[in-house]
């Protein structure tokens, strides 16, 4: 059992992306902070598996607080990104219409990006698409440019809110789901399989689970999350060459659709698909729709027709049954809720956390200052277009051949202040066994190398 000792000011249920970033303003704000997760990592629900786009918010709904903390998120992202060495990929997004019903309606998607604020985002007729973008299929007729929408690290972005948070006193707890509650009337009693800790406020971000939580909390919920399922399929390297910029449908109500872009590791993808499915665990891929994202990949571009698929995966998006996040609050029992963080909750984060802890800071007189010169722990870089650590002297040789993972990356996750707790973990942090063999060749030494350094240890079914 932990010893949890004296109550925090802020426990956050979950350390998915938002979770991470809450940490990190609470702990910035000068709060003291603990963070209960139930897997053996951060990043272990809808935040390990998406499309890494950071968005300008061009197609939110107008004046929502979900815009609002997406530009937020965004802003802060671009000022803090070179303090922890945290990539981007400046592509821009092409919105490209391939009928005559798209094109018609890209002048209404220009109107509501500017009426969002986003300025730079400009109609480009067929010839300027093809002129950018020589590779896309034929029937193309013309796009939306939307030149400050880009690509980032999805995992090396929260570990590097996490870490700040953890360098300023927050305390991270892995294994440690929230199996039951009780607020006194002044403090929070949270029971998890490690103890009970006792807290002035909780903050629920526990994503998929984010409605039971509530429930456990306040006797009930104001939202029900309705899992829906994006696939994606991941191309080889190789095929990366035939497309610069993120390449997005004309949206629908429900969804953004189907993305074909880069990846900052060098890579091209195409999805996700938006699959509604009552399962909160496992977010299994299937044949069909694989085959269906492959064969959109190809009428899009349709030299991808001989591209080689590196891997394949899913996530879960925490939507619930209505479009908007779930932000709510009861302040007089500590309770604030960022719950059903569907689709933008990647660029959003940081925003969020802003959001959340103004409502929470609203009333409360204690709480700690705010911290004037916070420590930064830069991240390494893992971006394929920027100088990896394969590059430089002393560097314990490769263990990963497919990703140029090196032996002194493996140790330094290893060693570092929040360490991966699973394979995954420590694919995320240094993209071992993500490349063409999928683990094949390097397996048996990156299981020498962990041998009893992770909680959960290594094995062929392990969590990816
Ligand atoms: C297919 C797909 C594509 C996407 N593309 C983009 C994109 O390009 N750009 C973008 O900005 N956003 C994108 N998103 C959205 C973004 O990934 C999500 O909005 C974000 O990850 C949600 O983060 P979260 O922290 O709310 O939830 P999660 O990441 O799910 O984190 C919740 C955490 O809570 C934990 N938890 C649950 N129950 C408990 C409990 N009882 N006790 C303790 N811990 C608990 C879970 O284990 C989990 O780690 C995409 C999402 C998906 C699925």
């Amino acid at each position: 059992m932990l010893a949890f000792g004296n109550p925090v000011d802020a426990a956050i249920i979950g350390a998915g992306v938002v979770g991470c970033a809450m940490a990190r303003r609470f702990s910035l704000e000068g709060a003291s902070v603990v963070v209960l997760e139930r897997a053996p990592d951060i990043l272990s629900g809808a935040s390990k598996a998406n499309s890494a786009i950071l968005h300008t918010g061009f197609d939110a709904p107008p004046g929502s607080v979900e815009l609002q903390c997406m530009q937020a998120g965004y802003d802060e992202y671009m000022q803090i990104r070179e303090d922890f060495n945290l990539p981007i990929l400046d592509t821009g997004a092409l919105v490209a219409a391939w009928s005559d019903s798209e094109e018609a309606r890209l002048p209404e998607l220009l109107e509501q990006a500017l009426l969002n604020g986003v300025a730079d985002a400009r109609l480009l007729s067929r010839a300027e698409v093809v002129a950018r973008e020589p590779a896309l299929g034929a029937h193309v007729r013309a796009a939306l440019l939307v030149p400050r929408e880009v690509i980032i690290d999805p995992w090396s972005a929260p570990l590097a809110y996490a870490m700040q948070a953890k360098a300023l006193g927050a305390r991270f707890h892995f294994n440690a789901g929230l199996l039951s509650a009780r607020f006194d009337g002044d403090l929070w009693h949270l029971q998890t399989p490690m103890g009970t800790l006792t807290a002035r406020s909780v903050i629920n971000a526990a994503g998929i689970h984010g409605d039971s939580v509530e429930r456990m909390l306040i006797g009930g919920s104001q939202f029900e999350i309705r899992p829906r399922k994006g696939q994606f399929v991941v191309f080889d390297k190789a095929a990366a060459k035939h497309l610069r910029t993120i390449l997005l449908p004309v949206p629908t109500a429900r969804t953004k659709g189907v993305v074909l872009t880069r990846t900052i590791f060098g890579n091209l993808l195409v999805g996700p698909t938006a699959e509604e499915q009552e399962e909160r665990e496992r977010p299994d891929v299937t044949r069909p729709e694989l085959d269906m994202l492959i064969a959109k990949a190809v009428e899009l571009v349709p030299a991808l027709a001989q591209a080689q698929v590196t891997a394949v995966y899913a996530g879960l998006r925490p939507a619930s049954e209505e479009k908007h996040y779930r932000l709510h609050s009861l302040p007089e029992k500590g309770y604030f809720c960022a719950g059903g963080i569907r689709s933008t909750g990647l660029t959003a984060a940081l925003g969020i956390a802003r959001h959340v802890h103004g409502l929470w800071a609203q009333d409360r007189t204690a709480g700690g200052k705010p911290i004037t010169a916070p420590p930064i722990l830069p991240l390494p870089n893992l971006a394929e277009h920027l100088p990896r650590d394969w590059e430089l002297p002393g560097h314990d040789g490769i263990v990963c051949h497919c990703e140029m993972v090196t032996g002194r990356e493996i140790e330094a996750a290893l060693s570092s202040p929040l360490p991966p707790g699973d394979f995954g973990g420590l694919r995320r942090r240094t993209r071992c066994a993500m490349g063409r063999c999928q683990g094949f060749n390097c397996l048996a030494r990156l299981n020498s190398l962990t041998e009893g350094r992770l909680s959960v240890p290594i094995t062929p079914e392990a969590d990816r």
